[in-house]
């Protein structure tokens, strides 16, 4: 995904060996199963994946090692009209989340350019977002127009925003926390 090992993203990585990690996204899988499944599917094909995902960060209250990020692709998006679907999508997966308010921003990304980013009126970022033809969709031989591949949303995120939480830890998969009550209470 054009991290090599001198970009500073490259620290985020959790190494098992030299060859295996644990996935810091979900994009490099879509792209994966969708390259399969253009061979027997029709345009549009639309594809989503819910699983974790894992970074090493300095785990602030928005932040966490491990979290569960929803990512989504729509193949075959008539390329005028790439940005009213990535809104159109976007309120779907946030109406469904139970989160009214939010707003779209104009967004750089260092693996996929210009996209939109959603956030809270706080400036908290709710998701991220992008679009294609790019340069990166040759290496999985993939061709056309597309929206939303690295449109990550970390589920962690919106239940924390939604529920007005302070902090992101007790909507974590944790030893700690289930449901979101502490199990160590004595
Ligand atoms: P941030 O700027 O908040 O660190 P990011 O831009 O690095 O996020 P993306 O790669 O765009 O993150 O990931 C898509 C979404 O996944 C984010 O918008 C956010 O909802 C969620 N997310 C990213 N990193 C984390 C994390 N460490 N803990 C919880 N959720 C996360
Ligand atoms: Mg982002």
């Amino acid at each position: 995904m054009t991290i090599d090992d001198t970009h500073p993203l490259n620290a985020q990585v959790f190494w098992v060996d030299q060859k295996t990690c644990l996935r810091p996204m979900l994009a490099p899988n879509l792209y994966d199963v969708s390259k399969r499944l253009m061979r027997v599917a029709k345009l549009p094909l639309r594809v989503f994946e819910i699983g974790a995902c894992f970074r090493k960060e300095s785990e602030g209250r928005s932040h966490l090692r491990e979290f569960t990020m929803l990512n989504l692709v729509e193949w075959g998006t008539p390329e005028a009209e790439r940005i009213d679907r990535l809104k159109t999508l976007g309120d779907l997966v946030l109406q469904a989340a139970g989160i009214q308010s939010y707003r779209f921003e104009r967004e750089h990304s260092a693996i996929y350019g210009d996209g939109l980013d959603i956030v809270s009126p706080e400036g908290l970022e709710l998701a991220s977002t992008s679009m294609g033809p790019h340069p990166l969709d040759d290496a999985w031989k993939i061709t056309g127009t597309w929206v939303g591949i690295g449109f990550g949303f970390g589920l962690e995120r919106l239940l924390m925003y939604r529920e007005k939480a302070q902090g992101i830890h007790r909507f974590s998969k944790s030893i700690a926390y289930l449901d979101g009550a502490r199990l160590n209470i004595k």
